[in-house]
């Protein structure tokens, strides 16, 4: 293989019902960066079925160029006719670096990509830098041995360098109003050979609950809360403060509560404008998820948890006696 001759930042873009998920933005966002550094451009990569009309908008968050493969096979996601579609994008257009969002889809499409490209892949990264040692080699970092160490990755024999990152982690530009790109549409038969699975219906999940990674306010509950009732001590303060609840897993373990309001590594990534960890201890793989919170006030009853040496504000005591008092507090505040 001559790695010379793969060049440029692919962004798998993600789409479901011609809606472009929120990473993929992310993903442009950080690929233009590393674009500076590897004196090269961005790429988007547009698969689905009747989707030119999102190509502006990929334009406007980073994309210098985009490909699109636009297919009925390609309409609901499925594995095999996308990893076809990237597979042949790879093959014919040769990126040094592609990108995918950690996300169900990315995580079921990059690791089927690697395998068929021959490459490596390197999941769930929360850090993308080039080496400044002259080789422009992609540095991906991320957590490992239980979030103990940060590992950081290289691939330096193959291409292209490939890694999924998870939604939260990396920030989109400010949209650049009136941006264009050109489009090159890929055109590829995706026969019955690569459509080994019929989708007869999609029944969708309904959710009244916002997304922890959309709220500017979180308080977030831990195992120091006692008990699931007492979930409705951050409720009430949440609701003070037009804020949503969100916990650590330790709570989602015990059942308390459900895995998608789950911050950290095996949760969600959130940044959020105020982080209130109340009865969280401050685990590795805790912070991991929302130590890039604008403000983190910290409640718990230990001096020395280590949620304290991320937190701008500590307050030391129980939480079920601080909350109450908290609550009406911002109360007459907000009156
Ligand atoms: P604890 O660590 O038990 O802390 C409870 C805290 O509450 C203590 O600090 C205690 O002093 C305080 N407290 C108790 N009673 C009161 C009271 N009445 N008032 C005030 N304070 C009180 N964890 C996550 O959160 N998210 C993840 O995504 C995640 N992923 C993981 C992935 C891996 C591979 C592994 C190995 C672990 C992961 N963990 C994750 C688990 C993590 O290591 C911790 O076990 C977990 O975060 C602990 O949750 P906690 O802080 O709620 O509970």
């Amino acid at each position: 293989m001559d790695i010379q001759e793969y060049k440029g930042i692919f962004i798998f873009v993600q789409q479901v019902d011609n809606k472009i998920a929120g990473v993929s933005f992310e993903l442009l966002g950080k690929a233009k960066e590393l674009a500076k550094d590897m004196e090269t451009e961005v790429t988007a990569v547009l698969l689905g079925y009747n989707v030119s009309g999102l190509c502006n908008d990929l334009a406007r968050h980073g994309a210098d160029k985009i490909i699109m493969v636009d297919n009925k096979a390609l309409e609901v996601y499925a594995t095999e006719p996308y990893a076809h579609s990237m597979y042949n994008v790879i093959e014919k257009y040769k990126p040094a670096v592609v990108l995918y969002g950690a996300t169900a889809i990315g995580r079921d499409l990059a690791p089927r990509v690697s395998a068929r490209v021959k490459t490596g892949l390197t999941a769930d990264c929360t850090k993308l830098e080039i080496a400044d040692d002259g080789t422009k080699n992609l540095r991906m970092t991320r957590p490992a041995f239980g979030g103990n160490i940060m590992a950081t990755i290289l691939c330096p024999e193959h291409r292209p360098q490939m890694a999924t990152v998870r939604p939260g982690v990396m920030q989109k530009i400010k949209p650049i109003e009136g941006a264009t790109a050109p489009v090159e549409k890929f055109d590829l038969e995706i026969g019955a050979d690569h459509q080994n699975v019929q989708i007869l219906d999609v029944i969708k999940k309904v959710s009244n609950k916002m997304d922890i990674q959309d709220a500017k306010i979180l308080v977030s509950g831990g195992r120091g809360m006692g008990c699931p009732e007492n979930f409705a001590l951050l409720k009430d303060l949440a609701d003070a403060l037009g804020g949503t609840v969100s916990s650590s897993r330790a709570c989602v373990d015990a059942g308390w509560v459900e895995k998608d309001i789950q911050v950290g590594q095996t949760g969600k990534t959130v940044r959020p404008n105020l982080y209130i960890a109340c009865g969280i201890s401050g685990a590795i793989q805790h912070l991991a998820g929302m130590e890039e919170s604008d403000v983190i006030i910290a409640i718990n009853k230990d001096e020395t948890a280590p949620i304290f040496e991320v937190a701008d504000y500590g307050i030391v005591g129980d939480v079920t006696k601080i909350l109450p008092l908290f609550t009406e507090e911002v109360k007459k505040a907000m009156a």
